[in-house]
This record gives C-alpha cells, structure tokens and sequence, in this order.
C-alpha cells in the first residue's frame, strides 16, 4: 500500500507491515491520550446520509506543529459513519478497526481501545514531513473506506483540546456502557453460536479470541451482539461464527465447537478453552485485555488489576505492565487472565474457580469502577491495595474477614465437589502452585503484548511465600524451569 490515494499523498507509507510498530519515549515526538492524558475513540452511525460530510475533516484544537516536542496532549477520535448496510450493533465494530488501520501508518503508535487509547507520534515521522492529524484522519478514512466497502460515507471529528476531550468523552462513556447493557440479558445458553475473532493474530498468532453472550472480548469493544453483526455484514472478515457444538462442561464453559475452533485458530497450539475458567484451560489472552487477573498461590485466590490503574504494585509485588507481559502474547496461561471490564458483570464470571468467592484483591479504582457487579457478601471481603500491600497484610486481611478461600471455597467439577482455599492447603500441608504459574512468573518472560508500554520489560520478579519473601533477580538471564513447588516445613 502506498502513501496515499489517488487523491492524496501522504508523507508517511500505509502499510500491514507498520503493525506492532512501536515508538519509545526516546523517538517519540508527541504522545496523545495513554496514561496522563484523556483520550477515546468512537464510531456513531448516522441513519441520515445527508448528515454525513464524506471525508470531511475537523480539528478542534493544537495540531500536531503547535505541540511542544516530548509533550503528551488529550485526543478524541469520533466517526460518523453512513452505509446502508450498517446498523447500529456495527458501531463498536468498525470502532474497533481504527487501532488495526491507525496501526498501518508507518511513524504513529496506536494502542488499546475505547476511553483507553494511547498514541504516539514519532519525531522520524515528523521529519518525514507530518504536519497534521488531519492528515492521519484522512489516510484513516481512506483505509476504512477500502478495507469495509459497507462504508458508504465517513466523516472524522479529531479533538486535541482537552476540556473538549474530557465533555465528549463523557457522553462516549454513556455510549459504551449503553452498548454494555445490551449485552447482558443474553447468555450462552440462549444462542446456537459463539463469534471468534481473529484481529490480534497479527501480533499474536496463536490467540484464540471467542466472544459468546456470558463472555465479552478481552478487549472489551466487542460483545455477542457486536461480533453477529460484523460476521453478517463481512462475512469474509475477522469475525465468524463458532457452532457451539456438544457442552462438555457446563461450568467452566467447554464446547466441542470452541475446542475444534482453538485448534483451527492457534494452529493447534490449544486443543480445549474452557470460556469461564481461570486456572484450568483458560481462554488466551493477546495483549489488548482490559484487565490482568493474576493467581496468588499463598492464599489461593485471585487478584485483578486494569489497565491504566492509578495503583503502582499488586501484592505479589509486581505493577500491571509486568503482570501484563506474563499474560498476553496469545498464549494460554494457567495463573493469569486477560479479561474485557464486562466480563466482571457476567453470571459466569469464572465460575468454574469459584467466581467471586475466589477474589481476594483487586485495585481500588478497579473495585470501585466495578462495585455493582460484586456480590453484596463479597463486597467486604476483597482487599485492595489500602488493606493488603503485600501477602502478609493480605492473608491477615483475608483471616479477618473471614474469605471464603480461609475456609475453602467448594465448587462443582464434572459433578464433583471440589475443595479450594486454605482448608485444601492443610490438607496438603504445603502450598502449591499450579507450575505454569511460578514457571512463567520465575522465567520473567520478556515478551512485550500490545498495550504494554514499550519502555517496561519484565526483569525482576518477587515471589513471597507464606510470610518469607524471596526475591529472585535475573538479568540477561536464559533459564528454563519445568516446576517449582514450595513446602511449608510442618511446625513452621
Ligand atoms: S482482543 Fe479479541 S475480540 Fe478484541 S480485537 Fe483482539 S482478537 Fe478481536
């Protein structure tokens, strides 16, 4: 693809192979939205032709010469959109393809999705004679327009001023949790097929993305209804339908369809997914994950962190980039789980773990943001980060309040009464965790997802168990651990 169309030139190529580009703190001109600045992207569809000015560009605020060289600015990406095709369940679709075609131009980072959307600018592509973000908008359009020829007419309003960004990002939350809401009265039951979506296998090839009614994307831009309408009006694109097939296992969410489906998209790196299971054959996570939950084997429970949260470090001593790269990459970790914010209000939500009863910790923005979705008798009973800082505070924490995993959370496997918690502990006399998660965590595997911030790479790792912690440091580091179990000495 070249750097523009007939119409246009522009200073920069458009091309798949900028996909994954990343542009560090050192090289990067300007920053848009990420952590320190409001930032979104929407997609409205206009029913009304004439409404739409196609290809029309607006600004509204600094452009990318008035910005100071290594500053960060607010930035608001909204679409109108006409075809006669679209329907409104469309809208978080094509949303969701801006960060795959923005991804296209040679010298602009874009990651992550929705009120979370993180963009650098390059200084090369500056030099290379980028003047503009009207010049990204129009090259934008131009992809989409190629890419989904149901789009009859776009128009693009970018905003970089940022007490206009902070009003329309307001009314885009209400727009995101509307489509949310719609979501949820459906369940897995309910529908003959899952969607599969196959987008982030251009970074990571062995992800295997199943959307179904009681399970949002990962990312958190795609629920059932969103991927339906993306299969019928593109059938030839990302998004197809998954027959369900035979439920093997109710709880955990084990379909003959979705099995045959893991093998097909991962290349038969996974054979089986189970849609609402954390530690057994849990779905894959790619790297565009909302939310990083994490296995704490010295209580075992689970704790969860989100992207963008204000709070620095987890109890296991690790912040949310690090637990981030343990997740993502496409692969199937048992201990750690990518999951979309919605998936929290799902009445499946890890079921086959315990669910709720499970969570010991989370962020405190993250349980705030959430609160409705928490049981009322659970509400009490997860620590955040001003309870339990570290395992020691957190087993106490969770002692007090008397959790759920103190006395052993029950649940139901393959018509079994399955023990969890401490009381499962006892029994053993040792703690042990499942090995693929102290082998990742101890490997420190230095694989960096999308959404990750390009600066942060894993090289050091604490592991506390029991109240002695342990800190193991590797640099330039090559090993590999099959298994690693930690006994507590009886009488200890
Ligand atoms: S996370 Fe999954 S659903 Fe979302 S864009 Fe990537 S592959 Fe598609």
């Amino acid at each position: 693809m070249g750097g523009g169309d007939a119409g246009e030139s522009f200073p920069f190529e458009l091309n798949p192979m900028y996909e994954g580009e990343r542009v560090r703190k050192t090289g990067m001109y300007v920053e848009l939205g990420g952590l320190s600045k409001p930032g979104f992207e929407l997609v409205l569809f206009e029913p009304d032709p004439e409404k739409v000015r196609d290809n029309e560009v607006t600004l509204i605020g600094p452009d990318i010469g008035e910005m100071e060289e290594g500053g960060a600015y607010a930035y608001g990406m909204i679409y109108k959109v006409y075809g006669e095709k679209i329907e409104k369940d469309l809208e978080a679709v094509i949303e969701r393809r801006n960060h795959e075609f923005q991804s296209y131009i040679q010298g602009y980072m874009h990651l992550n999705q929705r009120a979370e959307i993180w963009v650098r600018i390059s200084k090369d592509a500056v030099k290379r004679g980028l003047k503009s973000l009207k010049q990204i908008a129009r090259a934008t359009i131009m992809l989409f327009k190629s890419e989904l020829p149901f789009i009859e007419k776009m128009e693009a309003t970018y905003i970089t001023d940022e007490a206009e960004v902070e009003k329309r990002l307001e009314e885009a939350k209400k727009i995101y949790e509307a489509r949310d809401l719609k979501a949820r009265g459906l369940h897995d039951e309910d529908v003959d097929e899952f969607y599969q979506c196959t987008l982030c296998q251009s970074f990571a090839p062995t992800n295997v993305c199943v959307v179904s009614p009681d399970r949002v994307a990962l990312c958190g831009a795609m629920s059932w209804f969103d991927s339906r309408a993306a299969a019928r009006v593109d059938p030839e694109g990302p998004n197809a339908p998954i027959p369900k097939g035979e439920c093997i296992d109710p709880i955990g969410g084990e379909y003959t369809g979705v099995n045959e489906a893991a093998v097909r998209l991962s290349g038969g790196a996974y054979d089986s997914i189970k849609l609402h299971s954390f530690l057994e054959k849990p779905h894959t996570s790619c790297g565009c994950f909302e939310v990083a939950g994490f296995y704490i084997p010295e209580v075992d429970g689970i704790g969860w962190i989100h992207r963008g949260s204000k709070v620095s470090e987890t109890p296991i001593g690790l912040p949310f980039s690090t637990i981030a790269a343990s997740v993502g990459g496409g692969k199937q970790v048992r201990g750690f789980l990518g999951i979309g914010i919605q998936y929290f209000y799902s009445s499946k939500f890890i079921q086959y773990d315990g669910g709720w009863r499970r969570v010991v910790w989370m962020a405190s923005d993250l349980k705030e943001r959430v609160k409705d979705a928490i049981p009322a008798e659970m509400k009490d009973k997860i620590a955040t980060e001003k309870e339990a800082a570290d395992l020691e505070s957190l087993r106490e924490f969770l002692l007090r309040v008397d959790h759920p995993v103190v006395k052993g959370v029950i649940r139901e496997v393959d018509g079994a009464k399955i023990t969890d918690g401490w009381a499962k502990e006892e029994e053993e006399a040792g703690i042990t965790a499942p090995e693929e998660v102290t082998a990742a965590m101890v490997k420190g595997e230095a694989q960096q997802p999308e959404g990750i911030a390009p600066e942060s790479v894993p090289g050091s790792t604490s592991i506390m168990p029991g109240s002695a912690p342990i800190t193991v440091t590797l640099k330039n580091a090559d090993i590999s651990i099959g298994k690693i179990v930690l006994r507590r000495k009886r009488g200890e």
